[in-house]
């Protein structure tokens, strides 16, 4: 009797599996105004086609980076997207200064590209991963009811 391995899904794998099943309305995933303020070190606002806005502050979106190293190295520490990482207490006070691109730009039609001024620039913010992980009181009302609050 031989048994196929079990099939460890990715994070990647699981989020386009529930995409696939809860599809966006084209409208909900389509920007109609895209304002990147990185003069201002404030972050980033959309304003959807459906009248829905969104805004993100820029450590939020480091720390929410989607690519699969970041994706990765969040669920090693168990860190939720946008959760910074834990501050350790042996390590010497350090000043970070906050995250902050150094520049963006648009990816075809359907993403935002962060060049950070960390060096890292592997994330693709896709508009419908950036409509998902919408911030404002609406969107994350649900959440925290049950996992409790962000920052
Ligand atoms: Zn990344
Ligand atoms: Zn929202």
């Amino acid at each position: 009797m031989s048994h196929e391995g079990i099939r460890i899904s990715s994070p990647e794998e699981m989020a386009r599996e529930a995409e696939a099943e809860h599809p966006l309305p084209r409208i909900a995933i389509t920007p109609e105004k895209v304002r990147v303020l990185i003069t201002e070190g404030k972050g980033l606002e959309i304003d959807w086609a459906d009248g829905h806005r969104s805004a993100w502050n820029f450590a939020w979106l480091r720390n929410a980076c989607p690519c699969a190293t970041c994706v990765d190295e969040r669920k090693q520490q168990g860190r939720k997207t946008g959760q910074p990482k834990a501050k350790s207490a042996e390590l010497l006070p350090m000043y970070t200064p906050p995250s902050k691109p150094a520049s963006a730009h648009a990816v075809g039609r359907y993403a935002l590209q962060f060049n950070w001024q960390d060096g890292h620039s592997g994330g693709i913010y896709s508009w419908e991963y950036l409509r998902r992980v919408c911030q404002c009181r609406e969107c994350t009302f649900a959440a925290e009811e049950t996992a409790g609050a962000p920052n």
